[in-house]
């Protein structure tokens, strides 16, 4: 059997597959999953399904009969032990499935914290699959204390719930400032005291030293030599680029697998998209964790695959809501040297400018300066830093 094969039933993996049945491809198409459930949305798992307040069958991204009637092949809980890039064949242990084209939509795999600093013991959870939130859910009953190692997204979104559902929550982050590899100093402040004001614990400039505990962790020992009691803990320090099968077949790599702007490797019957893809852009390589450059970069990997032969062009924006805020994102701050913070009533947004150039915009309960900041970004335009800090003007102006 041959046809085309997508590795990675994750948001990309699904989304390519649908693309290429929307796009008329009629031939065998095969989706594996190392997961034993179909391919399942991954924002929620940190926020509503955490909270228990989403039922399984809302998280995944089709009924599992879509792939069926499509006439898709879907292999679950089947992990691919390697590729052959010169007989164009996938291996499952010991079965060998053909392709024409292969694509690699294997995600990222959660940094987890060595068994040497107690990673290993019982009560200790990353978040990053279904069955991680699945495992943790019973420790999140109201008094009960979790530390939280890290403070990007999945730490926030975590420490919100726990506090939500009444635990006592304790966050460290290494660097001198939560979220600081993504956003500026003022969205890292804003967030701060968001958190400090729902009764969380935020300990910036705090490392590790060791997660303490026999068989089950009961706390940690900070490098400071201070120490913290937690009945259980949550690890959200960051993920790296799903690359095994594509390094054991010696495809290139990059900061992830390498793709050129069509989605393709450096084997021309291999693409790549999704959190596990690298990719040029504005002069530099890319990748970005975010859902829709998954499901868009996977539908241009879907069309190019059908001969498509066009550069992927992505319009990045991200979301996040820790309690009754709404973070919304629109574009890609890398290379800031100022940030613009406008208020408007309860709303604020910080925008992000390099020079003149205008980048991005981190938009806090204002959906009126992220779909702004969006169109301002797709036109290419920026607007007047001084008309921005200005609370009384019109926004709608800036478009003009
Ligand atoms: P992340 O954004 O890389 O944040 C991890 C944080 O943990 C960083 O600030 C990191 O500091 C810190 N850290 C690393 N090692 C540490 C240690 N030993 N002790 C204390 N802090 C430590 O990653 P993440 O929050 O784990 O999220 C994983 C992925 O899911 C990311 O791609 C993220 O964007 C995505 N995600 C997105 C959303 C959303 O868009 N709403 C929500 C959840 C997750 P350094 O930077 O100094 O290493």
């Amino acid at each position: 059997m041959s046809g085309i094969v997508v590795i990675g039933a994750g948001q990309a993996g699904a989304s390519l597959v649908a693309k290429l049945r929307a796009l008329g491809h009629d031939g065998q198409v095969t989706l594996i999953g190392d997961e034993p459930v179909p391919p399942y949305q991954r924002p929620p798992l940190s926020k509503g399904y955490l909270k228990g307040e989403m039922a399984l069958e809302r998280l995944f991204l089709r009924p599992e009969s879509f792939y069926a009637d499509q006439g898709i092949t879907l292999r679950l809980g089947s992990p691919v032990t390697g590729i052959d890039l010169a007989a164009r064949q996938v291996h499952l242990g010991d079965e060998m499935l053909g392709y024409d084209q292969l694509a690699l939509t294997t995600g990222a795999e959660p940094r987890l914290l060595p068994a040497g600093v107690g990673g290993a013991l019982g009560g200790v959870y990353p978040v990053r699959r279904l069955a991680d939130i699945d495992a943790m859910a019973p420790e999140f009953a109201s008094g009960r204390r979790v530390l939280i190692v890290g403070g990007g997204y999945i730490g926030l979104e975590a420490a919100a719930v726990a506090r939500q559902k009444g635990l006592d929550v304790t966050l460290i982050e290494a660097a001198p400032r939560i979220l600081r590899r993504v956003a500026a100093p003022e969205t890292s402040d804003y967030m701060r005291a968001l958190h400090q004001a729902q009764g969380v614990e935020i300990l910036e400039d705090t490392a590790l030293a060791r997660l303490t505990g026999t068989g089950r962790v009961d706390g940690a020992e900070l490098a400071d030599g201070r120490r913290l009691e937690a009945d259980f803990v949550i690890v959200g320090i960051g993920i790296s680029p799903g690359t095994a099968l594509a390094e054991g077949a010696w495809l290139a790599l990059d900061n992830g697998i390498a793709v050129d702007e069509m989605g393709r490797t450096s084997d021309p019957h291999v693409w790549s998209a999704g959190d596990c893809a690298s990719f040029p852009y504005r002069g530099a390589r890319i990748r970005l964790e975010s859902v829709q450059n998954a499901i868009d970069q996977a539908e241009a990997v879907a069309a190019n695959m059908l001969g498509a032969d066009q550069a992927y062009a992505p319009q990045p924006w991200f979301w996040s809501d820790q309690y009754d805020l709404k973070l919304q994102i629109a574009g890609l701050n890398s290379g800031y040297d100022r940030v613009v913070v406008r208020q408007a009533g309860a709303a604020q947004s910080h925008w992000y400018y390099e020079g003149d150039a205008f980048l991005a915009v981190d938009a806090m309960n204002d959906p009126r300066a992220f779909m702004l900041g969006k169109r301002l970004l797709a036109a290419g335009r920026s607007p007047d830093p001084a008309v921005l800090a200005d609370p009384g003007a019109d926004l709608k102006a800036l478009m003009r």
